[in-house]
Order: structure tokens, then sequence, then C-alpha cells
């Protein structure tokens, strides 16, 4: 803006204000984070796909991979340590075993401390790796949470399918958080919702009932999984039938109230009968060849107290490893430093 001459009208000079430049924000944080387990003969292919996709976000966003490699025994880890020497934006931890998908995702998500947002996906390439920066810019639209949502799975049998709608409807009837059919381990998260995650304590971890649990502003965005890159599921029936319980039972407390109904109902059942066996003494004293049905009747109530001393045996057990407070996972090759140096300002928001 042009000031009047400072000196007289002889003046020729004229001050200009000089208008502080506005600095431009620094670019948005974003950490990718990638559980790996057992992925050797894939997980290059991947990162060819992963790299090109985030180099597009540049310069308005400074992605850093974060691999987690999950106790690997098929050099997935050198792998990816040739992978961090090559490309200076990409780290690498390792657990010291096998301790889960759940806990490679929560490790992540701890590690990523710093990042304004994480984005979570298989390094499997059943989550599209270029569907980030549909992620990102919902984030940048205003969301803390924008969740994959599986439109179609290439490589899921029918018993997957079923078991899959069937595991959906029981938990979103017993639990207080309802998750989406579909929405699987593929997500993005703000820094704070991330910072939320983190702090979380539970060790029996479902970190997609989490996500739905936490709140904040959300978005959902369908994709579909294509089959895997290369090399098999490592969640077969048993391991899926094992997540979910630790899903139905640490979001949950239905499953215990069925046992005291249940246990209710047939003891008002036993009383009832007893009513029925004395009146029947009384009246005609002709019960000898009862036994059969009192057999009956002790063995459906020895089966049901056993069911359901199994049942709190389930919760008591969690309540006994939570109270051990193991840490979840152990890490036996650390990050090299932080993704990004310490500093005091706050995370950027998912508007900014
Ligand atoms: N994974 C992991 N630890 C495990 C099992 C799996 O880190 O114990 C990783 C795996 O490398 C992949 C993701 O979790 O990136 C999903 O696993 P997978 O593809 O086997 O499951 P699916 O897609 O069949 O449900
Ligand atoms: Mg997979």
């Amino acid at each position: 803006m042009d000031l009047p001459p400072l000196c007289g009208p002889r003046g020729s000079a004229t001050l200009r204000r000089v208008e502080p430049e506005a600095t431009p924000p620094r670019p948005l944080r974003l950490a990718v984070v990638c559980p790996c387990y057992d992925e050797a003969a894939g997980v290059r292919q991947f990162f060819a796909r992963l790299a090109p996709a985030l180099a597009e976000l540049r310069p308005a966003v400074d992605a850093r991979v974060l691999f987690v490699d999950d106790g690997s025994a098929d050099g997935t880890l050198a792998i990816l340590e040739e992978l961090a020497q090559e490309h200076p934006e990409v780290a690498v931890c390792g657990f010291s075993r096998n301790f889960g998908h759940q806990a490679a995702v929560s490790a992540g998500l701890e590690l990523a401390a710093g990042a304004d947002a994480v984005m979570v996906l298989d390094s499997d390439l059943q989550h599209p790796p270029e569907l980030i920066r549909e992620f990102v810019a919902r984030w940048r639209e205003g969301a803390d949470i924008v969740h994959g949502v599986r439109r179609s799975t290439a490589d899921a049998g029918p018993l997957k399918r079923l078991s899959s709608a069937a595991f959906y409807a029981v938990f979103n009837r017993l639990s207080d958080v309802a998750l989406r059919e579909g929405a699987a381990d593929f997500y993005l998260l703000s820094g704070r919702v991330r910072a939320v995650l983190a702090a979380m304590p539970e060790r029996a971890r479902f970190v997609r009932g989490l996500v739905a649990w936490v709140g904040f502003r959300r978005a959902e965005l369908p994709y579909d999984a294509p089959a895997r890159a290369a090399g098999e599921s490592k969640y077969g029936p048993l391991r899926m039938a094992r997540m979910a319980l630790d899903a139905v039972l640490s979001f949950s407390v239905a499953p215990i109230r069925l046992a005291t109904h249940a246990g209710l109902a047939v003891s008002a059942l036993g009383a009832l009968y007893l009513a029925y066996v004395v009146v029947r003494h009384l009246a005609y004293g002709d019960l000898v060849q009862g036994w059969a049905s009192l057999l009956c009747v002790t063995l459906i109530l020895g089966g049901a107290q056993l069911l359901f001393i199994g049942l709190i045996g389930e919760y008591l057990a969690r309540a006994y490893t939570e109270l051990k407070a193991r840490p979840l996972y152990v890490l036996a090759r650390p990050l090299a430093g932080p993704l990004w140096p310490a500093d005091r300002e706050p995370p950027r928001g998912p508007a900014a």
C-alpha cells in the first residue's frame, strides 16, 4: 500500500509499507501405519503403489510411512529395513514376536504421536493406497474419523461372508456401539482421535470397536476390496472366532446378563417341577419311575451351569488380564527417531 510522501512536496521518495508476509502453513503431517505379518511376498509391491499415492499429496501433506512388523518369520523385516534405507519417509519398527494385528495397529497409533492424522491400512493391497487422497480430503473437510467401508471383496468365500454378516448382526444387537458392516481396519484418524485411542489402556483390543466408540465427527468412504496381492490371509476361522469373541465380550455385558436371566428361568422351572413332584407324591404316591426326568433335569441344569460358569470365566479372565497391565507389545526394534521433531505446536485440526 502506498503512503503519502514523507518530506514535503519535493520528496519523490515514497515509503512502501511492508505487509508482513503470511507464513505458509506447514504441511499436514500424515502418518501411514501399515501392519505387516509375513508379507515378504507382497510388501514391495504394496510400497510401489503406496509411494506414488503419497507423493501425489505433496506439498500440502507430508506423509511418513510407519511399517509395524508383527514378528514376521519370513524376512519381512529385512525388506522393510531396505525400504527404510532407500526412502527417507519410511520408518520401521518390529515386534519381538507375533502379537497380532490389533497390537500392531495400536503400536502404530502410539508411535505416530505428533501426526496431524494417521491413516491405517493393510499391507496386502486389499486396501487400495490410491484412496488415501480421498480419506485426506474428507478429513480436510472436517471429519475426525474417515472409515473405509467395504462394498465388495474379491477373495471372501461364502463362509467368510456369512460369518462376517453374523458377527456384525450379533455385535450390533449386543453392544451399545454400532459397527458398520464392512468397516474394516482401513481408516484415517485425526490427531486428537489418535491421542485418545493411544491413551486407552485396555488390552483385549478391538480397535475398530474403539474407533466406533470414541465418537467425534465421522465420514465413510466406500471401496471395493481386491484379492490379496500375495501370500495368504492370516485370519483363519479360529482366529476370526477369537477376534469376534474378544469384540463382543469387550463391548457388551449382555452375555453375562443372559446368564443371569437364563439361570433365573431355569431355576423357576426347577421350582415348578419340584412343586409338581411334591403334589403328585402326596396325591398319588406313584413317583418311583420318575428317575429319568430327574436325570434330565440334572443334566440340563448341570449343562447350563457349566456354560454360564464358562461365560463368567471369560469376563474374569479379561478382568485378570487387564489387572496385570502387561504392555500390549514389546518392540524389539524401536524407531530410529521420532517421525517429526518434537515441537510444542498442537496437531492441526481436520479442517485446517
Ligand atoms: N497382520 C498382522 N498381524 C497378524 C495378522 C495380520 O500385522 O497377526 C496384518 C497383515 O500383514 C495385513 C493385515 O494385518 O497387513 C490384515 O491381515 P490379513 O490380510 O491376513 O487379514 P484379512 O484381510 O484376510 O482379514
Ligand atoms: Mg488382507
